[in-house]
């Protein structure tokens, strides 16, 4: 694609960056095929190369019309386009640094600003994110009746919420079983330490089980993928590098080999901390250190030898892979494998690279398309002969979580929370209700 940049503007670093990725499109539109928003709309511009083009104009003319918004904000971000396109078109980073653009020039409308607010405020705090839930509660029942997004919001609201992990709490440090393998650190999640810290429970155990000692940082805040995908990119290189100088601090006292993490939306934005401070002299050793080191937990385990010792019958899984998953990280065999390898049947529903409508807080603000995919993606999961879903990331647990008026939805489940079940840990509430539907 021929760009007209200014060479003030590619004096720029994050505009030469974004040249280079735009001069690399070569509009065969193969990416348009694969693009959920596209599948839905058949509309040019709800594609990845209509967005290509719309981003070329805003970021050379410094312009931003109400449309440009429009499109850009559809986007999930899913990456699916970045799967497919044959050119190596780098678009992720070309999404991320638009949205940056627009948040720094472009004033939104006050309920658009005030809902990102609030997710932004109560999100990446588990106490307050907690608070906000049970508060919710009170709206719960009223969803139908409610305007707009807060009748998405409202209908999303959990009828209760767990209660906190002993066994995730910061600070603290879990011993290996018999000789250790590894030490690793291991990321919580924000939003997945309210809604199910049976996930992070079951990670430690299973981790441990096999040979690891696992580390839950007492300093850890939330990965900043919140914040970048809204554009605040000021606050999510801060969030980095709180995270970056604890991790490190940790891995000069006593040597890791791995950060953790079992929220594949995370591990997508953490493995990318390198490129975030990539011209920073200062943290650019530190944040690829910690980048490299990263990995999500079905890697982890894939290297370990782990063995089943449920013997019953199990359930049939149908593996949901997120988005952040399978196009962010390129993550298509290990939670497969990893499952086959706990000794599960696994099966994968048709339209496996399309979006579930999660993508963080795309559900939210713009639910009508969030939940066209969701509908989309529970029929295809719905149609396999699996008995139970299992996914990586806790944004798509919950949108594929039964809600009220859904006709049909299989229990859904953390990959980790099965393979802890079957090596020796308990059952999941998934596994619980596969189990009384059978009898
Ligand atoms: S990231 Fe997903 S929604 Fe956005 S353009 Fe690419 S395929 Fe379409
Ligand atoms: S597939 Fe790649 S090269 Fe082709 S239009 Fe899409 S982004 Fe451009």
């Amino acid at each position: 694609m021929q760009t007209e940049f200014t060479l003030a503007q590619l004096a720029d670093p994050d505009i030469a960056d974004a040249n280079n990725i735009l001069r690399k499109c070569v509009h065969c539109g193969l990416c348009t095929a694969t693009c959920p928003t596209f599948v839905i709309s058949g509309d040019e511009l709800d594609s990845p190369r209509g967005r290509i083009y719309l981003i070329r104009e805003m970021l050379q003319t410094g312009t931003f019309s109400s449309k440009v918004v429009h499109y850009l904000d559809r986007c999930l971000s899913c990456l699916s386009c970045t799967t497919t396109c044959p050119s190596g078109v780098d678009y992720m980073h070309l999404i991320d640094y638009a949205r940056t653009t627009i948040e720094r020039k472009h004033s939104r409308n006050l309920a658009d600003r005030l809902l990102r607010k609030l997710l932004l405020f109560s999100l990446p705090k588990p106490s307050f994110f907690r608070f906000v839930l049970l508060s919710g509660q009170l709206i719960r029942p009223f969803h139908a009746i409610l305007p707009g997004r807060l009748s998405s919001l409202a209908r999303m609201i959990p009828k209760s919420l767990p209660r906190l992990s002993k066994l995730s709490v910061p600070g603290r440090i879990h011993k290996a079983q018999g000789i250790r393998q590894k030490r690793v650190i291991l990321v919580t999640g924000c939003a997945q330490q309210v809604l199910r810290p049976s996930i992070n429970d079951a990670t430690i155990r299973l981790l441990t089980r096999f040979g690891c000692e696992v580390i839950i940082p007492q300093k850890s805040v939330c990965c900043g993928a919140l914040e970048h995908h809204m554009g605040r990119e000021k606050s999510a290189s801060f969030a980095a590098k709180a995270n970056i100088k604890a991790w490190d601090a940790l891995n000069k006292t006593n040597p890791i080999d791995n950060v953790v993490v079992n929220t594949s939306g995370c591990g997508t934005m953490i493995k990318d901390y390198g490129w975030m401070f990539r011209n920073d002299p200062k943290w650019a050793k530190s944040a690829d250190e910690i980048a490299t080191m990263t990995v999500d937990i079905s890697q982890l385990i894939c290297e370990m030898k782990i063995a089943a010792v449920h013997t019953g019958k199990n359930p049939v899984v149908v593996y949901h892979s997120a988005c952040s998953m399978q196009h962010g990280q390129k993550l298509e065999t290990e939670p497969i494998k990893m499952l086959r390898t706990a000794g599960f049947k696994v099966v994968g529903p048709k339209e496996g690279h399309l979006c579930c409508g999660s993508a963080g807080t795309y559900n939210i603000l713009q639910p009508l398309t969030a939940n066209k995919l969701r509908q989309r993606k529970l029929q295809h999961l719905n149609e396999t002969e699996g008995d139970v879903i299992a996914t990586g990331n806790i944004g798509c647990l919950e949108q594929l979580a039964q809600r009220d008026g859904d006709n049909v939805s299989l229990p859904v489940t953390h990959t980790v929370e099965l393979v802890d079940w079957i090596t020796g840990g308990p059952a999941p509430i998934a596994i619980k209700q596969w189990q009384a539907d059978k009898t």
